[in-house]
C-alpha cells in the first residue's frame, strides 16, 4: 500500500498561510503594498481589536475587473511577473502573487473593487478559501478589501494572537514603514473608531514628523551620497539623541522596509567614538539600487536582503553617516549659538572701535524645553529641597558623596580639579574653567546624571530608601492599569513605592525618599504609558535602569532653580566624579567646553 498521498488543496492553502500571514500586521503589510503597487494616492487602514476581529484597507488605486478580482484569490497569481526575467527587475512590492490566496484561506474576505473608468464594480466575499459570493456591486473606483475573524479555521494560531494591543503595536510598525517609503501616499489609520494616524501627501523629512512628531526634526541630519551602484539618502540623529531604546531605525532598499544587522553595524561604525555606550540613534535611510543587484527573494516575509556586493554597500554607508556626522560637528554645537540675540559675529565689523558688547538675553529661551509648563512651575517650588536630592549623605545614605579634593587631578576636562570658581548664567548653566576650556554645564542634566547613578546602585542592591506619605495617595487609574501596576508590585516596592490594591482602586502609601507626590504621579505616568504601549519590563536590570531614569528624571533640578557656591561644586564634583560624566542618562550632553581657539576665533 503506498503511503504517500497529496495534501487536501484547504490544507496545502492553510499551510502556504502559515508563510504569509503570521499575525494581523502581516495582512496589514500585504493589503497595504497591494494599494501602492495599484497606484494608490490615498489609502486608509481600518483596524479593530489589534486585527484580530477586522482589517480592512480602502485604496483610489487602479482597481480590478470582474476576471481579476476572481482570480487575484488564486494561489500564484499576480499581474506583476510573467517572466522569469521579470524576477530580476522587481520594482512593485508584490510578485508571488500569494498574499491574497493566503490570506482568505485563514480568514473571512470581502472585497469591493471597481477599475476607475467602469460604471459598475465587483463584490466577492469568500470564507476559509472558498467562494460563498461574487455579485455586480456598486462602489467607489478603486478597492476595498475587508479581513474579518482571522485564522477562525486554525484555532492553534488564534489562540497565539498575543493582546490587542502587542498586535496593534505590530500592526503600527508596519504602518509606519509603509508610511515612511511612500510619503507622497496620504495615510490614515483608524483603530476601534479612533484616528490613529491622518498622514497628507508630504516629503519624507515632513512625513518623518507626522509620524514620530516634530521634535524629531532638529534631531536629524541629511544623508545623501550618490554612486553609479547605489544611492543612500535620508536623515541619520545627532548623537545626543541617541537613545537605549530600539525603534526608530529604518532602512529601505528601493523603498521595502528591510532588517540589516550587518548595515547597521556599518551606521554604529560611523558614529564609533560620539555615543554614550548602548545608545542607538534614530535613522532613516533610504537605499536606491538597480533590483538586478539584490535578492529580495530569500525570507518569505521580505525583510531581508542582499546585495550583490555588501562590501561596498557597508563602506558607501558607514562613509556617508560618518560625513553627515562631520559636516554637523563643524557647526555651533551650543543650543543657544541659535539664539540671534547671541550672535557676536556682527560686532566683528566693528572692530576699530573696542566696544564692550553687550549681550542681550532672550527672557524666553527655555533650554529645558522637554519639562511640561506646570511641571517647571511645581519645581520651582520644590527646589528648596535641592541640597536635599543633591546630597546623597542625607537623602540617600547609602552612597557617598567623592570629595571634589579626591578627584583625579590629571583630567583636563575636571573643573573641581582646577578651581572653586563658578557662577550660574540666568538661573540656567552653571559657567566654569577647565584646563581644556570654559565650561557650561547644564543643571538638570548632570543632577539628573548623578542621581540616576545613585539610584541605580540603590536598585541594584535593593537599598533604596522609602518615606511613608502623611496622606496615603489615591489617584483614579482606570482597572486595566490598576492590574499592570499589580503586575510590577513586587518590583516596585523594590524601589520605594508601596502600594495597596482594593478592587479597582489603589492607595499609595510609601515613594522614594526626596520624592514629592507629583513626582510619584509623573512617574507612575510614565510607566503606565509605556507599559500599556506593551513594552515589555521583563529584565530585572532594563527596569532598575529604567526606574532610575525616571526616578532621577523626577527628583532633578530645573531651570529656574538658583544654586549657590556649595550646591554648585557639590554639582560638580559627584559629576565628575562619576566614570560617564559627559552624557546624561538619556544620552544628551551634560556639558560643553568652549575652547581657547574657539573663543579666539570669535574674536577674529
Ligand atoms: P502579488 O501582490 O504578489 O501579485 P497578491 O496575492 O497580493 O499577489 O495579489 C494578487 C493580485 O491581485 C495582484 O497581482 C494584483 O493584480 C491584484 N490586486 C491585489 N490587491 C489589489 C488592489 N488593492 N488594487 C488592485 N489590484 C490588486
Ligand atoms: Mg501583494
Amino acid at each position: 500500500m503506498p503511503k504517500i498521498q497529496l495534501l487536501p488543496e484547504h490544507i496545502a492553502n492553510q499551510i502556504a498561510a502559515g508563510e504569509v500571514v503570521q499575525r494581523p500586521a502581516s495582512v496589514v503589510k500585504e493589503l497595504l503594498e497591494n494599494s501602492i503597487d495599484a497606484g494608490s494616492k490615498n489609502i486608509k487602514l481600518i483596524v479593530k481589536d489589534g486585527g484580530k476581529n477586522l482589517i480592512q484597507v480602502v485604496d483610489d488605486g487602479s482597481g480590478m475587473d470582474e476576471t481579476d478580482a476572481r482570480m487575484a484569490f488564486e494561489r500564484h497569481a499576480t499581474s506583476k511577473i510573467r517572466t522569469t526575467e521579470d524576477l530580476f527587475h522587481i520594482r512593485t512590492k508584490g510578485f508571488r502573487g500569494e498574499a491574497l490566496a493566503s490570506i482568505a484561506a485563514v480568514a473571512h474576505v470581502e472585497l469591493f473593487t471597481k477599475p476607475q473608468d467602469a460604471d459598475l464594480g465587483t463584490r466577492i466575499r469568500i470564507e476559509g478559501g472558498k467562494v460563498v459570493l461574487q455579485e455586480p456591486a456598486q462602489t467607489a473606483a478603486g478597492t476595498s478589501i475587508a479581513v474579518k475573524n482571522l485564522f477562525f479555521n486554525v484555532p492553534a494560531r488564534r489562540k497565539f494572537l498575543k493582546s490587542q494591543q502587542v498586535e496593534m503595536r505590530h500592526i503600527i510598525d508596519e504602518f509606519q514603514r509603509v508610511a515612511l517609503a511612500y510619503p507622497e501616499i496620504g495615510f490614515s489609520l483608524i483603530h476601534n473608531g479612533k484616528e490613529v494616524y491622518k498622514l497628507y501627501p508630504e516629503n519624507l523629512f515632513k512625513r518623518i514628523g507626522a509620524i514620530f512628531g516634530r521634535k524629531m526634526h532638529e534631531r536629524l541630519l541629511p544623508v545623501g551620497e550618490k554612486t553609479d551602484y547605489v544611492t543612500i539618502e535620508g536623515y541619520t540623529g545627532k548623537p545626543e539623541f541617541a537613545k537605549l531604546r530600539r525603534g526608530e531605525q529604518f532602512f529601505f532598499v528601493n523603498r521595502r522596509f528591510i532588517k540589516s544587522s550587518y548595515l547597521h553595524s556599518a551606521v554604529m561604525k560611523a558614529y564609533e567614538g560620539l555615543l554614550p555606550e548602548q545608545k542607538i540613534p534614530p535613522y532613516f535611510l533610504f537605499f536606491e539600487i538597480e533590483p538586478e543587484h539584490i535578492d529580495i527573494n530569500i525570507h518569505p516575509t521580505k525583510t531581508e536582503i542582499k546585495f550583490d556586493d555588501e562590501a561596498t554597500v557597508y563602506a558607501l554607508l558607514r562613509a556617508s553617516v560618518r560625513h553627515a556626522l562631520g559636516k554637523f560637528d563643524q557647526m555651533p554645537s551650543l543650543d543657544f549659538d541659535r539664539d540671534p540675540s547671541l550672535d557676536f559675529s556682527s560686532l566683528s565689523q566693528q572692530r576699530p572701535k573696542a566696544v564692550e558688547p553687550k549681550i542681550k538675553v532672550s527672557r524666553d529661551f527655555n533650554p529645558f524645553k522637554q519639562s511640561s509648563p506646570a511641571r517647571i512651575r511645581a519645581d520651582r517650588k520644590a527646589v528648596e529641597n535641592y541640597d536635599d536630592f543633591l546630597m546623597p549623605e542625607t537623602a540617600h545614605p547609602h552612597t557617598e558623596l567623592i570629595s571634589a579634593a579626591s578627584l583625579p587631578h590629571d583630567s583636563t576636562e575636571n573643573p573641581s580639579a582646577q578651581n572653586e570658581n563658578s557662577f550660574q548664567w540666568n538661573e540656567k548653566y552653571i559657567v566654569t574653567h577647565t584646563r581644556s576650556g570654559l565650561m557650561i554645564i547644564h543643571p538638570y542634566r548632570a543632577h539628573q546624571t548623578v542621581l540616576f547613578e545613585q539610584f541605580l546602585k540603590q536598585l541594584q542592591s535593593g537599598t533604596v530608601r522609602s518615606q511613608n506619605l502623611m496622606f496615603p495617595w489615591e489617584p483614579d487609574y482606570l482597572p486595566g492599569e490598576v492590574n499592570l501596576l499589580e503586575k510590577y508590585k513586587e518590583i516596585l516596592q523594590k524601589s520605594g513605592i508601596v502600594f495597596l490594591r482594593e478592587g479597582d482602586k489603589i492607595r499609595f502609601t510609601a515613594m522614594p525618599a526626596g520624592f514629592e507626590t507629583h513626582h510619584l504621579r509623573d512617574f507612575l505616568e510614565k510607566l503606565l504609558a509605556d507599559l500599556s504601549e506593551g513594552i515589555p519590563f521583563d529584565r530585572q536590570e532594563l527596569l532598575n535602569r529604567y526606574l532610575a531614569v525616571q526616578l532621577a528624571s523626577a527628583s532633578a533640578v530645573r531651570a529656574g532653580t538658583k544654586l549657590d557656591e556649595t550646591a554648585r561644586q557639590k554639582l560638580i564634583a559627584s559629576l565628575f566624579s562619576l566614570e560617564n560624566p559627559r552624557y546624561s542618562p538619556e544620552g544628551r550632553k551634560n556639558f560643553i567646553i568652549l575652547s581657547e581657539n574657539e573663543i579666539d576665533n570669535r574674536f577674529s
